[in-house]
């Protein structure tokens, strides 16, 4: 392969701060504002214009629920709090005993699987206003480019913007870029999925079915979300189309080009004056690319089971009614770096464990407790091992959040939801291969 030298040049040191979130999407929203609310200087660094990550440039606008299917209340806090300024300023579905806040811990509401649709341009700017509000320090379109290492300690990062490459330098950092990008460049250990499935999503008006839908149900109704790729609760049999690995960049250029090509070819079957698409996503939809593999992983094999450093109980948000478990804050960080902490879709949890926590509750919940424990350890040592565990689920049970499963968790048979079992597809293979385009609206049309 044929290679350059990149020549050392001085860096201006923009900012010297306590706590440095890279990446502003929902995990990373609720890490900033949980550590500035203890009391630490924040700034998170975010590559796009706005906040919200894959839940608005992703256009995954679908925050499910806060409950285990049974109607035991297992979020709270901040996850609670995000879901609420989401839909502060557009439309929602929330069931109306689920508006209550905070909800109470039993919820009448076990008929189905609630979730709540929420508008992505009034989520964008509600996550602004909360984020100015709080005394945040953003900085939009300013990307991540690697860190500055003192033996086992992030000391900085360089970042590109537009006034070219400069440096932060800060206590402790959080990672919640959805990819692992500061573990991954800090060396700390990672696992990769290879293997993403295009699962691709935009809104559309069908002016006639629109009317009608409107009338019936109001807007969420009248501009649904169009699914294309494969669809990974239905049956996609008969497609063949190709996986993709997230974190490569000819892989992500693939999945890219795929997605858009299945949408260009549903299109031209519907080019008329009464339909449209109203949005495309400027966020590539993967769903697990890299993950911390942690000091400590979340068990999902016994459901209920006591974990002594638990940060919050978790389930999987599609099972009707789902077990819960605890996860460990050691679930946050690896050893082999001081002062780094995870969350999001990219903590410790493997297989099913990953698929659990990639969901946008399990995001915000990771992210108040890693910005909860950041605040922490750089008001000590920065060592986010040397974090005092009670304390940190102190102020965590006091803002709200859920540490420990509850006996009425327990008293249920859980059912699982065959989630990704139809999700067959091809590995690899370039564009141009057959593909049987599968698009699908909510209701499955
Ligand atoms: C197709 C699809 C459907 C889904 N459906 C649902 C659903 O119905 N309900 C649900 O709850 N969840 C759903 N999920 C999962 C959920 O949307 C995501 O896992 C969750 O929103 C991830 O949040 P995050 O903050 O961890 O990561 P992200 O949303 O990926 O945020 C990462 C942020 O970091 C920024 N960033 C990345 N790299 C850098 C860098 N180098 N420098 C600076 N910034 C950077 C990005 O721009 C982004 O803003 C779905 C996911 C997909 C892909």
């Amino acid at each position: 392969m044929k290679t350059v030298i990149e020549e050392a040049r001085e860096i201006k040191v923009v900012k010297e701060t306590d706590v440095i979130v890279i990446g502003g999407g929902i995990a990373g929203i609720s890490a900033a504002v949980a550590a500035r609310r203890c009391g630490a200087e924040v700034t998170l660094i975010e590559r796009s214009v706005c906040l919200g990550g894959l839940a608005t440039n992703g256009l995954v606008c679908v925050y499910f629920p806060l409950d285990d299917g049974g109607g035991n209340r297992i979020f709270g806090g901040l996850t609670e709090e995000l879901l609420h300024v989401c839909i502060k300023y557009g439309y929602n579905n929330l069931p109306d005993c689920w508006k209550v806040k905070p909800t109470p811990l039993k919820v009448d509401n076990p008929k189905n699987r609630y979730r709540s649709t929420f508008n992505i341009p009034a989520a964008v700017l509600a996550f602004d206003e909360l984020v100015q509000t709080e005394g945040i320090d953003v900085m939009f379109d300013t990307a991540f480019a690697s860190p500055i290492m003192e033996g086992n300690t992030v000391k900085g990062i360089f970042v590109e913007n537009k006034s070219g490459r400069s440096a932060y330098l800060a206590k402790v950092f959080i990672d919640t870029t959805g990819d692992s990008d500061l573990l991954y460049r800090a060396g700390i250990p990672t696992e990769t999925d290879p293997e993403n499935i295009v699962s691709s999503w935009t809104h559309e008006i069908n002016v006639p079915e629109f009317m009608k839908a409107y009338e019936a149900g109001g807007l969420i109704a009248a501009v649904p979300l169009r699914w294309f790729g494969l669809r990974p609760d239905v049956d996609n049999t008969n497609a063949v189309i190709p996986k993709f690995d997230g974190t490569d960049a000819d892989g992500r250029n693939g999945y890219i080009n795929l997605s858009r090509k299945l949408m260009l070819d549903y299109l031209k079957k519907n080019v008329r004056d009464d339909y449209c698409f109203m949005t495309y996503p400027t966020q590539i939809q993967t769903r697990m690319t890299r993950r911390l593999v942690g000091k400590k992983e979340l068990n999902c094999k016994d459901a209920y089971a006591y974990v002594d450093s638990s940060i919050g109980c978790v389930c999987h948000c599609m099972d009707f009614p789902a077990e819960v478990y605890e996860f460990p804050y050691e679930g946050l960080y690896s050893d082999a770096v001081t002062n780094v902490l995870a969350a999001g879709r990219m903590v410790s949890a493997g297989g099913r464990g990953w698929e659990i926590m990639r969901s946008i509750p399990q995001c915000a919940l990771t992210g108040e407790a890693a910005g909860t424990a950041a605040a922490l350890a750089a008001a000590g040592d920065g060592n986010v091992d040397h974090v005092d565990i009670k304390e940190l689920q102190r102020i965590l049970v006091k803002n709200g959040n859920i540490i420990h499963c509850t006996p009425a968790m327990k008293d249920k048979t859980a059912v699982f939801n065959d989630y990704h079992k139809n999700a067959k597809a091809t590995g690899g293979g370039a564009l141009g291969i057959k593909i049987d385009t599968l698009s699908y609206n909510e209701e499955g049309h």
